[in-house]
């Protein structure tokens, strides 16, 4: 194949990648990656999702002599992930708890007979000798470590048999090996490499910058409507990703858009292994499939076309966050992350970290909130925010709902003074809950039920907060506890003053918030502003021809038993669609279209596209 520089001869690295993966050119830090591999040397990657990581040892393990043996933790997506090389034409195999004794010996038998590119391994693998002389007697091209991550006791990844891996190197010194991971703060990536053994590796750090994710926070007044609204106007039949924190709350609200003519399915760890299995095969195989899901959904799903992730309840840290979130748009594709959070998703997280763990547990967790709280206050750059946590910086992008439509500040140390004042006057009742609601009615004055009650009519506080509303109350309110201003007490849930209110109320201290724009950011401003991200969009002449791929690979992939995306990406379909060629070799050069699938598929693609026996 030709190289764009004439004259001089593609490495074999760049003509694999273009032969087995049709793609034209290594992605930022791709390259050096796996030169660095391929010549023997030991790497730490960190690389944002959808960066491109598994290219990083694919390639190595094909240039090299030997088989590349990946660990990674994913077991229930090893097949697929084997199925996907194999539709490359590349030779793959795994070997996990899930086969029985018959089918691991074909794998081990291709493995010592050199048949392999790459093998799968789970770790627990290596807690068996057998295992590990397995390994002994085959020829090992290199050791990647995916998910690295998992090796940190810190994060709420942590799989004990990832410590074994430290003596991967005691073992097998001349292995080149390669640990990867999207998940790092300096804390985590200095944890990472420490218990792998890694200090001699070379360390390579990508930027973390996702641009074709459109990132957007507003306030939630109510979440199921704001959530079909935006799945209608924005979404509609795109594949997505809804998480809410509750088992009941994935429930209610997978049902909530079913009900509305969006098919959703449930994921939370409640369900049973089976229906877990059963729901995530059909999220990766089907189109368009929406996911409701707790945390427990997401770790190494690789489907590229994941079009939004919404958040309906506030995540706890801003790791946790862009983990999520970085789950959508791993082709590249304009994507949405949106989050609605509102005040009591604050009170709940803040009480539940006060239930939790010893007194350093909290303070961390406190930390993470913290961070993750002044994303959603900032009056700046989503983007430019999330990559200062990392570490890294940025430009405001053009790209997220501030940057879209940039909200206001104000001077709000008044109403905090009022609403301080309030907390104060309560906080002889200990022994009641008074929560952020009961404090905003008595500032608007309302005379209902519980402040006759509690005789709160006659505080001197009732009814001086008629400047502002309802709403914008309890924006000020989640804003002080944003700010630290005021605190949830942990057994009753009433708002308390914290060491620093006090200095609010004498005046000393100006409170500053932040003010919602009138009309939240939404694709269509970001289609008229934004040119950072490639067009999704087809031209009428293409989406016909576009639907007819799909459906031809829909079939194929059924036939197969394999995800869609292992046939073609969507990217992929979108680039023959519109450029339409008229022969194999015009085919060939479309983005994605390897040797293998070029002779698996070509004839199919072009009966679709209506050539005559190119
Ligand atoms: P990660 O593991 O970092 O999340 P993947 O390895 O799954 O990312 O890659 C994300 C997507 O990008 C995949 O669909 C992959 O095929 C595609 N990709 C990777 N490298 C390239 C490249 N050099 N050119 C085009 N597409 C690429
Ligand atoms: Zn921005």
């Amino acid at each position: 194949m030709a190289s764009p520089e004439s004259g001089t001869e593609p490495s074999e690295a760049l003509e694999t990648l273009r032969r087995v993966f049709g793609y034209d050119a290594f992605r930022p830090g791709q390259g050096e990656i796996i030169e660095h591999l391929v010549g023997g040397g030991d790497a730490f990657v960190l690389m944002p999702t959808g960066g491109g990581k598994s290219l990083c040892y694919q390639i190595p393990a094909l240039v090299r002599k030997g088989t590349g043996v990946v660990i990674s933790p994913l077991i229930a997506l090893m097949q697929d992930q084997v199925d996907a090389l194999r539709a490359l034409g590349v030779q793959a195999g795994f070997l996990n708890s899930t086969q029985d004794l018959d089918e691991r010996r074909v794998v081990e038998a291709q493995f010592l007979a050199g048949e392999l590119d790459v093998l799968y391994l789970a770790p627990e693998r290596l807690r068996v000798p057998a295992a590990v002389e397995l390994l002994d007697r085959g020829d090992v091209a290199l050791f990647a470590i995916d998910e690295a991550h998992c090796v940190s006791q810190w994060g709420h990844n942590f799989r004990p048999d990832y410590l074994m891996l430290s003596g991967l190197h005691e073992r097998w010194p001349h292995i080149p090996r390669i640990a990867l991971t999207a998940t790092a703060t300096e804390a985590t990536r200095a944890e990472i490499v420490s218990r792998l053994g890694l200090e001699n590796a070379r360390s390579f750090v990508a930027s973390f910058d996702r641009p074709n994710i459109q990132y957007r926070i507003e306030p939630k007044t109510d979440a199921k409507r704001q959530l079909l609204h935006l799945l209608q106007s924005e979404h509609k039949g795109d594949a997505g990703i809804v998480y809410c924190l509750s088992r009941n709350s994935v429930e209610k609200h997978a049902e909530f858009l079913t009900q509305n003519g969006i098919e959703a399915l449930p994921y939370h760890a409640g369900l049973d292994a089976g229906t877990r299995a059963a729901h995530q095969a059909r999220f990766l195989r089907e189109d368009g499939l929406v996911m409701v899901a707790t945390i427990a959904f997401g770790m190494g799903i690789d489907k590229p076309d994941v079009r939004f992730v919404a958040h309906l309840d506030l995540p706890k840290s801003v790791e946790g966050y862009y983990q999520e979130t970085g789950r959508a748009g791993r082709d590249g594709q304009p994507s949405t992350a949106w989050l609605a959070y509102g005040l009591q998703d604050v009170v709940q997280l803040r009480k539940m970290i006060d239930g939790e763990g010893d007194a350093a547990y909290r303070r961390r967790e406190s930390l993470h909130l913290d961070s993750m709280l002044a994303l959603c206050e900032t009056v700046e750059c989503r983007r430019v925010r999330l990559l200062a946590y990392f570490g890294q910086s940025g430009e405001p992008c053009g790209n997220c709902d501030t940057c879209l439509t940039p909200p206001q500040t104000w001077d709000a140390t008044v109403p905090a003074q009022k609403v301080l004042s309030t907390v104060v006057r309560l906080d002889r009742e200990r022994r009641q809950k008074f929560g952020a609601g009961h404090i905003v009615d008595i500032l608007l004055g309302k005379k209902n039920a519980k402040i006759i009650q509690f005789d709160h009519d006659s505080l001197t506080v009732f009814g001086i907060g008629a400047e502002l509303r309802d709403t914008e109350w309890r924006a000020v309110v989640r804003q002080l506890l944003a700010q630290g201003l005021v605190a949830v007490e942990s057994q009753y849930g009433s708002l308390v003053l914290t060491d620093e209110s006090g200095a609010v109320l004498r005046g000393e201290r100006t409170v500053m918030m932040r003010r919602e724009p009138e009309r939240p950011a939404t694709r269509a401003a970001r289609t008229a502003k934004e040119r950072k991200a490639p067009p999704a969009d087809l031209s009428a002449e293409a989406v016909p021809v576009f639907e007819r791929l799909r459906a031809w690979r829909g079939a194929t992939a059924k036939e197969q038993g394999v995800p869609a995306y292992v046939i073609f990406h969507d990217a992929t379909l979108r680039e023959i669609a519109t450029t339409r060629p008229g022969s194999l070799a015009e085919l060939g050069t479309v983005t994605g279209v390897g040797e293998n699938k070029l002779a698996k598929y070509g004839e199919q693609v072009l009966e679709a596209l209506g050539v005559e026996d190119g």
